[in-house]
């Protein structure tokens, strides 16, 4: 029987539910004149990865992206087992015996750190762990942060550092009606921060921001955006960033501000350009303040710019330091990883040594893209996955094909796994919960709530 036609469907499993993974559930389920059977997986009880726990709350647009994967969802080839992780609930080697193919869409967990002494103090943070805990991540549901300082400072100035910056200095009265997580809101409420330094290692015409994010730092009405003038000059070593419309946008409007001086809102965002953090300083245990590094830039013969120290350093006090330097991903037990890039090596999305196994996203090409760019990506993956098939390139052993044989396995170690009708159930719980507080939604922020709400009399698992 060949593998992919309507008595044998080709059964993919793909481990991770944000958009990288539904993109590749939506290519395969899209494909002409293959039957397919998805099953995708998540540690978390609630689907969609970043675009619940990352994507920033006054960003609702972008979230509405969730329509289309609702619909691929609501195709009856596919199916969803949320609370369930791999190598803790689930091994490859289930996956391998159960699933002609597996996709691994499991993002970039953890961040990159500075390498800067003082870098363990107290109060000096990841933007992964302020954006998770804003956004109601059960991960970081615990995490506290003391907005009582004043001064805080946020390092790299990609656009996870504007979201960080922009929750930071938006009026929180601004955020009340969006799915923030309410203990957030609550303490933004109290936030007694005034001062936000942003802080970039290279010059404007290299900034990794987007124009449309600088700009709507520089439209709050609750904060200035105040730029030093002489850190706005694009030089010669620049010219080939400045000749990209994009850099060029964000050099043109940061100059525009630096002449705007420092107005006079209440809380000031302080962007700075070639600086480097060299140090954490602290007091009592605590950060107290940091120590930069002016840079000077230059650039090799393939036009590419550099950063590197000047020997000239500044100190700024600040009272917490959230890094927002990047993601990488972290090892999976059994599936393969490239500890210095930080993701699962592979060609074309087929992970290395691995056959039948391959991989979408950010755990396949690093922490970069928007939302968007995740479509192509999981679509060439999706061919290479088609071309192996077709060319029978599967795993070495049978699989076991009957399609009760994975809810079975989860059952028998009893993994309560919740499927997608028990998200929607979820879903409709967070939007009603919401209603009552004028929110989009209110989430919950625990496993142990969201299973709590599923089974108030911890009834038997339907599939
Ligand atoms: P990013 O865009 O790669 O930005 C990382 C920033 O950290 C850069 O400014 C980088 O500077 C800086 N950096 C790296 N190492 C550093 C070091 N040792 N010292 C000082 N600065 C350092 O990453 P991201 O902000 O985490 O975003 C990840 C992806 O998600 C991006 O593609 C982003 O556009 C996307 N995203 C989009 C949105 C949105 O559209 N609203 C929101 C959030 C995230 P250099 O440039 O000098 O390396």
């Amino acid at each position: 029987m060949k593998i992919g036609s309507p008595e044998r469907p080709l059964f993919v499993a793909i481990v991770g539910s944000g958009p990288s993974g539904f993109y590749a559930a939506e290519a395969l389920l899209k494909t002409k004149d293959l039957s397919v059977r998805v099953d995708m997986f998540d540690r978390l009880p609630t689907p969609y990865g970043l675009v619940r726990g990352g994507v920033a709350p006054d960003h609702q647009k972008i979230k509405s992206v969730t329509i289309v994967y609702e619909k691929v969802a609501a195709n009856p080839a596919f199916r969803f087992f949320g609370n369930v992780k791999l190598g803790r609930d689930i091994q490859v080697e289930d996956l391998t015996k159960r699933y002609d193919q597996l996709v691994y869409a499991v993002g970039n967990e953890s961040d990159r750190r500075l390498g800067v002494p003082g870098e363990d103090l107290q109060g000096n943070h990841s933007a992964t762990a302020f954006v998770g805990w804003y956004n109601g991540h059960p991960d970081w549901r615990a995490q506290s942060f003391d907005l009582s300082q004043e001064s805080v400072a946020v390092i790299g100035i990609g656009n996870v550092a504007m979201d960080v910056t922009r929750i930071l200095a938006e009026d929180p009265e601004r955020l009340k009606g969006t799915d923030i997580a309410g203990y957030a809101l609550e303490a933004l409420r109290k936030s007694k921060v005034k001062t936000i330094w942003l802080l970039g290692r290279r010059g404007p015409a290299q900034a990794a921001f987007s124009p449309a994010e600088i700009q709507e730092i520089g439209s709050l009405e609750s904060a200035d955006l105040v730029v030093v003038g002489s850190e706005t000059s694009v030089g010669p070593e620049s010219q080939k960033d400045y000749a990209d419309p994009e850099n060029k946008k964000n050099a043109d409007y940061v100059g525009l501000k630096a002449k705007a001086g420092e107005g006079s809102r209440p809380k000031k965002v302080r962007l700075r350009f070639c600086v480097s953090p060299s140090e954490v300083i602290g007091k009592d245990g605590k950060v107290a303040a940091l120590k930069l590094e002016k840079n000077k830039l230059t650039a090799d013969a393939a036009g590419s710019v550099k950063a590197s120290g000047s020997g000239q350093f500044e100190t700024i006090p600040v009272g917490l330091v959230f890094r927002s330097v990047g993601y990488r991903g972290i090892p999976i037990a059994g599936v393969p990883f490239d500890d210095k890039a930080g993701k699962i090596p592979n060609q074309n999305g087929r992970v290395q040594g691995a056959p039948a196994q391959y991989v979408v996203g950010w755990a396949k090409r690093g922490p970069s893209g928007l939302i968007g760019t995740n479509r192509a990506d999981s679509v060439a993956t999706v061919k290479a996955m088609l071309e192996d098939a077709a060319a029978g390139k599967f795993g070495a052993g049978a699989v076991d094909a009957d399609e009760k044989s994975v809810p079975a396995l989860l059952q028998s170690r009893s993994v309560r796994f919740v499927t997608f009708a028990d998200w929607k159930r979820l879903d409709a719980i967070e939007i009603e919960a919401g209603k009552a507080k004028g929110k989009i939604r209110e989430k919950f922020t625990t496993i142990p709530e969201m299973l709590g709400a599923l089974d108030p009399n911890k009834g038997p698992v339907s599939v």
